[in-house]
């Protein structure tokens, strides 16, 4: 049997506490940003009226806004 003191098991238990918050926030951050970038991937804004609207895949390079109905091109926002 593994004979160990209160003191260090108290401070196991931490250090694996900080451990999974640590990569808790790890994973939320990328997840974020995969998001974000999906998001970007997907979205168009006009750049007559600054609407943003969202666009399916196999739609054409160049859509219409649907508010002013202008004619946008796919890509046009900015990478993060
Ligand atoms: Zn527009």
């Amino acid at each position: 049997m593994i004979n160990i003191r209160l003191s260090e098991l108290i401070v196991m238990v931490m250090l694996i506490a900080v451990c999974l918050v640590c990569a808790f926030w790890i994973w939320t951050l990328w997840r974020e940003r995969r998001r974000e970038i999906h998001r970007r991937r997907i979205a168009i804004q006009c750049r007559i009226c600054n609407c943003t609207y969202a666009i399916p895949k196999k739609a054409p390079a160049v859509t219409q806004c649907p508010s002013c109905g202008t004619h946008n091109q796919r890509g046009a926002l900015d990478p993060i």
